[in-house]
């Protein structure tokens, strides 16, 4: 197990990849902090899941994109222990021409993927350094990062400028011994695309862009995230990797 004795916070992890993660890490040996926008069922019963795996969960809800969250998020996660690995996973994603994109809707896609990604890692950091700790952490981007979907002029910029964040921030933190990398997944079988994985017109053209034909697991990427926030990536930093089946790739 590559994670044991470490403390692990999972941001958007209710649902989807970021509970995939979460289960993974546990799997590793890590204690979780469980965080998503609401204290819902989901988180509960993951929980509970975790809990059943030997490992200890905290549900910590709170909005990743308001700072006051942020730092209430990371006052509760810190009365669990210190935390070892932030996985900032919490993202959303919608669908709007281009010309119909309005300043609001560009500013709540930008807010939740990338400024909640620099204010968690940044909280992170401040708390790692004053307690003279070394930590890692893992960014979630995103295939359109380097592939084009339509009706997402908003959406695919806030991903790509993670891997700029995760190479900026991991050279400012490598000093103090904090790794910080990005994985970007292709099309993963979560809530947020079911409507994809659901449509016989649109899966087949997609899938057909994929070399190994198939959509991925939450489980697929939390293993790339739990080999990244472990010591077996002791001097792999600002990096970003695709787990997207040959997508980018093909
Ligand atoms: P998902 O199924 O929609 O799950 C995202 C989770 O994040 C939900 O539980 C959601 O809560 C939570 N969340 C949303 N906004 C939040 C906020 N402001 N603060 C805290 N939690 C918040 O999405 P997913 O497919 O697992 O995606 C996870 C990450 O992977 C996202 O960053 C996404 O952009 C990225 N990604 C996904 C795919 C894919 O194919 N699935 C591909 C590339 C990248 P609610 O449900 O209550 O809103």
């Amino acid at each position: 197990m590559k994670l044991v004795g470490k403390i692990a916070l999972v941001t958007g992890a209710g649902q989807g990849i970021g509970k995939g993660i979460a289960e993974v890490l546990a799997d590793e040996g890590a204690d979780i902090v469980i965080n998503d926008i609401y204290a819902d069922e989901r988180c509960e019963v993951l929980a509970d899941a975790i809990q059943k795996k030997g490992r200890r969960a905290l549900v910590v809800a709170g909005d990743v994109s308001k700072r006051a969250d942020v730092d209430r998020i990371f006052d509760a996660a810190s009365d669990f222990g210190p935390i070892d690995v932030l996985v900032n996973n919490a993202g959303i994603e919608t669908i709007i021409p281009f010309l119909e994109l309005t300043d609001k809707q560009w500013e709540e896609v930008t807010e939740v993927n990338l400024k909640s990604q620099w204010m968690c890692a940044q909280t992170f950091c401040k708390r790692a350094i004053a307690e003279d700790r070394e930590g890692s952490i893992v960014n979630i981007g995103s295939i359109q990062a380097a592939r084009v979907l339509p009706g997402r002029t908003h959406y695919a910029p806030s991903k790509l400028a993670i891997e700029a964040l995760t190479r900026n921030i991991s050279a400012e933190m490598g000093y103090y011994g904090i790794r910080v990398n990005c994985v970007h997944p292709g099309l993963i079988d979560t809530p947020m695309i079911r409507w994809v994985l659901e449509s016989p017109e649109i899966l087949p053209g997609v899938v057909g862009q994929i070399s190994l034909g198939r959509p991925g697991q939450p489980l697929e990427v939390g293993k790339a995230v739990a080999f990244l926030a472990s010591d077996d990536a002791s001097y792999i930093t600002g990096q970003s990797i695709y787990v997207d089946g040959g997508w980018v790739g093909k």
